[in-house]
């Protein structure tokens, strides 16, 4: 370790940014990650935490400052994690996603061009789903966002991100909770009742979805919040209470009972109408999404007579749109309301060429393979771990011409990519779209053929 203590000022260089939105400084070959300092900078940088291989330090002052800096919003946005890119200009946002895929490849040695990142088409209020705590903090239900790496909640009512309406849905939602004093969960001794609040918006739609997630099997008061809510909220089409007894960081329980309305919302994407569970995936940045499928659909190059496998299908999104123009789609997703929403959306949109199995990816694949299911076309879409080694493992016997892998985790796509190139499977060019403006996350694009 460079001699360096807690609480230590000192004026650094920094020459990079980590994938999280932290400057990076060396200081005598020691990585300092700096909170609000970006790669350029000089920055007077206190440090507030020292482990043997690297440390942690927020900017006290900017010395020289970065042409790709922006005039922040909020400190809040930063310190919850909210928004940590919100000092980077939009156009260095998109740089960086597309640099952050490019250093991956390079260190496992994969010779991919990565394109320009694709623009969303709103930087900010794009957000169509919110899932927000709701803690009590001096002596008042709050709602808000926990700071980084901890449990204290930080009372927001502008999310920044997220669509304005989600936003004064929560602060409605919040007074009525205080007006009948309902409790705040209390995560220190499992008491109180409500945990979360989780809105839901279609973006085309307007239809609004709430649910409560509650520690208790009932809601003080419920006749009456519903009926507030309803008065207040003529979107709401939907309200949800969400059972969670147990101590854990997952948000929605298994249970789940509809108080008032639908069971669902509906949203539209390109000419198809969704429906959307309260426990379905659906793509957080609607109007990007629909540039993001046509990525992945251009990528499929379908003719007509294509056999499909979209897997971690969801509600059938991608499935529905590429069956338009494929003889047969079967799509894997492991959330059994998720696959019932997709099943109805084809039966709604008038798509008969699609078929939804419920199950593990790595699963339904290998029985798929046994049953010498031959797809032309295999369209992934994990969530952040990637592909399971032995989904991977399927692929490779089954060896479907052309697979289309969307990604929202470069790390594991470049795993990913490494592995199914052990059955000729290669890559040319990876697209990422910016699917989350203002935060680290990287969406792309990468078609795999066979030689
Ligand atoms: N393609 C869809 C969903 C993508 S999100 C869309 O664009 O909307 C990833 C999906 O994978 C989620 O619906 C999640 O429930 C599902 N999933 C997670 N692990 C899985 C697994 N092991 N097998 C199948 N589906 C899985």
């Amino acid at each position: 370790m460079a001699n360096l203590a807690k609480n230590q000022e000192l004026e650094v260089n920094v020459t990079d940014l980590t994938y999280e939105g932290l400057g990076v400084a060396k200081v005598d070959g020691f990585p300092l990650f700096i909170d609000n300092a970006l790669p350029g900078e000089t920055v007077r940088a206190h440090i507030t935490k020292l482990q043997k291989q690297y440390g942690f330090a927020f900017t006290k002052e900017i010395l020289k400052k970065s042409p790709d800096r922006v005039e922040t919003k909020s400190r809040i946005y930063t310190q919850t994690g909210i928004a940590p890119l919100q000092h980077l200009s939009y156009p260095a946002q998109l740089t960086f996603k597309q640099h952050q895929i490019d250093e991956l490849y390079k260190k496992q040695h994969l010779d991919i061009e990565v394109l320009p990142t694709i623009p969303s088409p709103q930087q900010t209020g794009y957000r169509d789903k919110a899932q927000v705590p709701v803690r009590e903090v001096n002596g008042k239900l709050e709602t808000g966002f926990f700071k980084r790496r901890s449990h204290v909640l930080v009372p927001i009512t502008d999310f920044y991100i997220q669509d304005p309406a989600i936003d004064e849905a929560i602060v409605i939602v919040r007074d009525l909770l205080r007006k009948y004093n309902v409790p705040a969960y209390d995560e220190i001794h499992n008491g109180g009742v409500v945990r979360n609040v989780m809105v839901r918006r279609g973006h085309f739609t307007k239809m609004m979805m709430i649910v409560l997630v509650t520690r208790t099997r009932d809601l003080p008061h419920m006749a009456e919040i519903v009926s507030d809510i309803t008065a207040a909220l003529p979107e709401v089409a939907s309200i949800i209470l969400n059972f969670n007894p147990k101590r854990t960081n997952v948000i929605l329980g298994s249970r789940s009972k509809t108080v008032w309305g639908q069971d669902y919302i509906e949203d539209d994407l390109l000419g198809s109408t969704f429906r959307i569970s309260a426990q379905s995936f659906y793509q957080v940045n609607p109007e990007q999404t629909e540039n993001l499928y046509k990525a992945a659909i251009d990528g499929a190059q379908l003719t007509g007579n294509e056999t499909v496998i979209d897997a971690y299908s969801g509600i059938g999104t991608i499935s529905l749109t590429m069956a338009r123009h494929a003889k047969q789609v079967y799509g894997v997703e492991v959330v059994p309301e998720a696959v019932e929403d997709a099943r109805v959306n084809a039966a709604a949109n008038g798509i008969k060429n699609v078929t939804f199995k419920v199950g593990k990816a790595e699963d339904v694949m290998r029985t798929w393979r046994d049953q010498k299911l031959a797809a032309d076309v295999l369209m992934v879409d994990p969530p952040r771990k990637g592909l399971a080694p032995e989904f991977t493992e399927a692929v490779g016997s089954m060896l479907p011409g052309r697979i289309v892998y969307v990604s929202c985790n470069p790390a594991t796509l470049a795993r990913d990519i490494t592995a199914l190139g052990e059955f000729g499977y290669k890559a040319t060019q990876t697209q990422p779209v910016d699917m989350f403006p203002q935060t680290q996350h990287i969406e792309s694009v990468t078609v795999l053929t066979r030689d």
